[in-house]
């Protein structure tokens, strides 16, 4: 007789993942998946926490919004303010 095993899903090692793509400090340049109307997809982070604040390096409109729907929004970090 053998026994069922059921795969077992992998909680610890999703998480992790998702803390190091969520890992965000105030200088970082990311590059959003939408173009701001001025054309840049490029942001620079000038706040973090419960909402970000984000400046657009195209024509320096600055935006505040949830860390949540910033995540959403951001492609891919450019470059680390502490590299
Ligand atoms: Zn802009």
């Amino acid at each position: 007789m053998q026994a069922i095993t059921l795969p077992i899903f992998p909680p610890l090692r999703f998480r992790s993942n998702m803390d190091k793509k969520a890992d965000y400090a105030v200088g970082d340049i990311v590059r959003m998946k939408k173009a701001h109307p001025c054309g840049s997809y490029e942001w620079e982070i000038t706040r973090v926490g419960m909402d970000f604040g984000i400046k657009c390096r195209g024509c320096g409109h600055f935006v505040m919004l949830p860390r949540t729907k910033f995540e959403k929004a951001v492609r891919e970090i450019l470059s680390k303010a502490s590299e």
